[in-house]
């Protein structure tokens, strides 16, 4: 059984694909880091530094801090560090790394707001009863306050502040508190601290012992459902921009390799000319389609005048004849509407829904898709099921994504 860790049930949410590249294919992506996790990575280490240090009673200055934090820097620095957003320079990320300790060290210092009990410390949750199931972390700094008060402390350098209500339902720090809980009988209160270094900031959180059961339930559930899946589809969103899988994902493999290429080179690959051309034809038929549609209208306008004027049903052309004929069309109320539901129990009171109603095969082949029945119940209709690959091919603006 793997051990689990918090970020690869986060990478498991955030896109399947992401998840098989990394923890069942691993694939080496050595050197293909976010400039983000990079400033998170020495800023975390230089404040490790001042709590291992303190300690051992060492005060470090602030000036020490920042040479130790740019001494890492340049030992770890390399041009395959990923920067997304290209007016920022290598430079301002280590000012912003920088100033996340200057921050810090002025808020707290002399650093006795709770006793140090360990640093980047590793904790290993069970989440089942027999121990099968073993969730790995790391905590930034665990702390102790008074008597049966213990303090968990998790630094984030992101540039956003999240609410108070999503860090209630903040998983990591959660799952450390289980750990802490179950290693420290005496302790009686766990806080949750976060501290968002980019707003100079401190955010707390507390659970209860029913949440933290639920929490564990939740955990073990996901895990479960991780171990039984066999497809891992690509999830597109915003956090694409920094997977480091880019290059062999098949949502962007294709765009990764164009970005090397000159212009020239560039309209020249297959690729490009083959969506140009689909995208072109694409809008001649539409255009084509529309001006088709507007004239038929108008015809259409012009033969019911003219049959009506000369007082007849059918107008003969050479080799064709038209007819005009008026019909009522029965209008019912439309679907997911209150009228449309007192319909429906009204037909069934009357003893005559099954004569109307129809099974809903679109409905029930989207429930077979994404199993939304028990596997059980599916697998009784499974005689019924056929399934087809089919290839389909949709045309997008690149800047939607
Ligand atoms: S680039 Fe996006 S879609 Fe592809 S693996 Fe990474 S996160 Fe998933």
């Amino acid at each position: 059984m793997p051990l689990y860790s918090h970020s690869r049930l986060s990478t498991f949410e955030q896109c399947p694909l992401k998840f098989k590249f990394r923890y069942i294919d691993k694939v080496e992506t050595e050197g293909a880091e976010g400039v983000e996790a990079f400033v998170g990575k020495r800023v975390h280490e230089t404040l490790e530094k001042l709590y291992k240090d303190l300690q051992m009673q060492k005060l470090n200055s602030l000036p020490a801090l920042l040479k130790f934090l740019n001494d890492e820097w340049k030992k770890n620095w390399n041009d395959e560090i990923i920067i997304v957003k290209q007016d920022y320079s290598p430079e301002l990320y280590l000012k912003l790394a920088e100033k996340f300790v200057i921050d810090y060290y002025h808020r707290y210092k002399p650093f006795n707001h709770s006793r140090t009990i360990a640093v980047e410390n590793r904790v290993v949750i069970k989440l089942d009863e027999k121990g099968e199931y073993l969730l790995q972390g790391y905590i930034d700094r665990l702390g102790y306050v008074d008597p049966g008060v213990y303090e968990i402390h998790d630094y984030k350098t992101n540039s956003s502040l999240p609410l108070q209500e999503y860090l209630d339902e903040d998983r990591q720090l959660a799952l450390y508190q289980l750990a802490v809980k179950e290693g420290y009988k005496d302790a009686q209160r766990i806080r949750l601290i976060w501290h968002f270094l980019a707003f100079d900031k401190e955010l707390e959180s507390t659970r209860t012992d029913e949440q933290l059961e639920q929490l564990k339930a939740e955990t073990l559930a996901l895990i479960k459902q991780i171990e039984a899946t066999t497809e891992f589809p690509a999830k597109v969103s915003k956090l694409c921009d920094w997977c480091e899988f880019r290059p062999i994902c098949p949502e962007w493999k294709h765009l990764y390799a164009l970005e090397d290429k000159e212009p020239e080179e560039y309209l020249e690959d297959d690729g490009v000319k083959l969506v140009n051309k689909y995208a072109k034809v694409t809008e001649k038929k539409r255009k084509l389609m529309t001006e088709l549609d507007n004239e038929l209208e108008d015809l259409k306008e012009r033969i019911i005048i003219f049959a009506e004027k000369i007082g007849v049903n059918v107008i003969f052309g050479s080799d064709n004849k038209v007819r005009i004929t008026i019909t009522d069309t029965v209008k019912l109320p439309y679907k997911n509407t209150e009228e449309r539901q007192e319909l429906n129990e009204l037909l069934k009171k009357l003893g005559k829904w099954e004569e109307v109603a129809e099974l809903d095969t679109f409905a029930l082949a989207k429930i077979i898709k994404n199993k939304g029945w028990p596997q059980q119940l599916l697998g009784q209709l499974k005689r019924f099921i056929k399934i087809e690959g089919s290839y389909r091919v949709y045309l997008g603006r690149i800047k939607e994504e």
